[in-house]
């Protein structure tokens, strides 16, 4: 992945049927095989992964799970378990997203399946971000403690094995993103709080932004928002709007 901007697919709860996600899956790996810029992760719902990928036989997009469980296996009904994820070829997992914070998914879990998937092999995409902000910086605050407890039992020899997305709740699903020099400043202070944590290697960190990311703001994110790629909902569920994407980030 070294030099390409990271572009996660999070197609969330779409499309409704099997035939239309083999669609949407069969533009966008056609996009993303033209793309010299990005490296593609998709994220389909879980129940499409199996067959999804195994009539991929292309080496330029890789499969993410939504979620996962971090137990092998057990009474979790409802639930798929990493092992599982894996097994239908899913090499990434979405940790923390704020969708899932939402419907009860705490800090704790996020640290126990980020250190499930890293020895699993697969790469965990944590999620942090506040859900508002305030003049007295309790975004800081907020998204230390979810960096301090998500990334606890990850070795400082296994960060570069992690996607650490900044998305904060404010700018998910909404008209426009964040302010590139505003996420500078966010990546400087997720970076610090990861060297106190980790060590100097915190400071090579792979840092995503996710939140309204689209064609018109996503060069200038590249650009000055000093981060590495992007974790993508409503512009991926439309061939067309991410072919649009992944042109921009070529420009940037
Ligand atoms: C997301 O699902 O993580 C997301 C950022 O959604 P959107 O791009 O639609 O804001």
């Amino acid at each position: 992945m070294a030099g390409k901007t990271i572009v996660v697919a999070n197609w969330k709860m779409n499309p409704a049927t099997m035939r239309e996600a083999k669609k949407l899956f069969d533009a966008e790996r056609k996009t993303a095989e033209k793309s010299r810029g990005s490296s593609v992760v998709i994220a389909p719902p879980a129940i499409f992964l199996r067959e999804l990928s195994s009539m991929y036989r292309g080496s330029k997009v890789a499969f993410a799970v939504q979620n996962a469980h971090f137990e092998a296996g057990g009474a979790h009904t409802g639930e798929i378990s990493l092992v599982q994820a894996k097994d239908a070829r899913a090499k990434y997992v979405i940790v923390g997203h704020a969708e899932r914070r939402a419907e009860g998914e705490t800090d704790d879990d996020a640290r126990k399946k980020v250190a499930a998937a890293l020895s699993l092999k697969m790469t965990p995409i944590l999620c942090v971000g506040e859900s508002s902000r305030t003049d007295e910086g309790e975004q800081y605050d907020v998204v230390r403690e979810q960096l301090r407890l998500g990334l606890a039992d990850v070795a400082a020899s296994s960060l570069p094995r992690v996607l650490l997305v900044y998305e904060p709740l404010w700018t998910i699903g909404k008209a426009t993103a964040m302010n590139p020099r505003e996420m500078h400043q966010m990546a400087i202070f997720i970076r610090k709080c990861v060297v106190e944590s980790h060590g100097e290697g915190g400071r090579s960190l792979k840092i995503l932004y996710g939140g309204s990311v689209d064609e018109k703001n996503a060069a200038a994110m590249l650009r000055e928002g000093d981060v590495l790629g992007f974790l993508v909902g409503r512009a991926s569920v439309k061939a067309d709007e991410f072919a649009k994407l992944l042109q921009a980030i070529e420009t940037a």
